[in-house]
């Protein structure tokens, strides 16, 4: 399991709950010293034109620091995919976040949709044909949805509501019917958690929906995985989420 994560992730770019100062620390407090750290470079223009057309990704360069801190992010996705294609799993400690980014616009603190750039990226170099992408955050990713909806090779999955209970067992059902894709992409929020937006998740349930992930990941998709960060805000809580969740993701 290999971590994907740049300082400059902490710094703070705009005012939105995804931006604030110490979520990062939150998390990387967590995993500091348990697992191998890499760091990504920003995702290059034309990797963001692979999802979002040209005037979107200009829109966004108007503010030099949210497309530095946008690009990176993406950057931070792509190098997570990259590590899963030679078969080692990998978590993006990314933000900004990037499920609610489409073709065209972009809204819920998110720019540019990083796992979609990034499952797109690894189609188009040849390396993959095909994806499953689950969701666990608490919101609809309508971004990766809308990116994909017309793609018979990429499947978007996104978790349903429900109690602690019926949530797992939903993604263990899904699960069980999927067979047969390039790479398992997750969009991993923690914004279910019980101290968070949500409050349904306990800290035990992220590792095993992650446990579920990797299980259904051996069979699927030869055990390439890779996760990415998107919601979670409650920082007291936020690091330990994460970090239950990759116990169970990992090897
Ligand atoms: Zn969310």
């Amino acid at each position: 399991m290999k971590i994907i994560f740049h300082e400059k992730f902490k710094e703070v770019y705009t005012t939105d709950p995804a931006a604030q100062p110490g979520r990062m620390e939150a998390i990387i407090g967590e995993l500091q010293g348990k697992f191998e750290f890499l760091e990504p470079q920003e995702a290059k223009y034309e990797d963001l034109t692979l999802v979002h057309s040209k005037s979107h990704v200009d829109r966004i360069k108007k503010d030099p620091h949210i497309y530095e801190m946008a690009s990176l992010s993406a950057g931070g996705a792509i190098l997570c995919a990259k590590i899963a294609k030679e078969g080692e799993s990998s978590f993006g400690v990314i933000r900004p976040p990037g499920h609610h980014a489409g073709y065209e616009s972009a809204w819920g603190f998110c720019y540019f949709n990083n796992v979609a750039i990034a499952v797109k990226k690894l189609m188009n170099e040849g390396e993959i044909d095909s994806a499953l992408i689950v969701d666990f955050d608490l919101h609809f990713g309508d971004g990766t949805a809308n990116i994909f909806k017309r793609s018979k090779d990429v499947t978007y999955y996104h978790l349903p509501g429900g109690d602690r209970l019926s949530q797992l067992k939903s993604l263990e059902e899904f699960l069980e019917k999927e067979r047969d894709y390039g790479i398992l992409a997750v969009s991993a929020g923690f914004d279910r958690g019980k101290k968070d937006w949500g409050g349904t998740l306990e800290v035990e349930d992220f590792k095993q929906i992650g446990e579920l992930l990797k299980k259904a990941s051996k069979r699927i998709s030869g055990g390439l995985r890779f996760a990415v960060l998107e919601g979670g805000y409650n920082h007291s809580v936020l690091g330990k989420n994460v970090s239950s969740f990759i116990e169970g993701f990992s090897d």
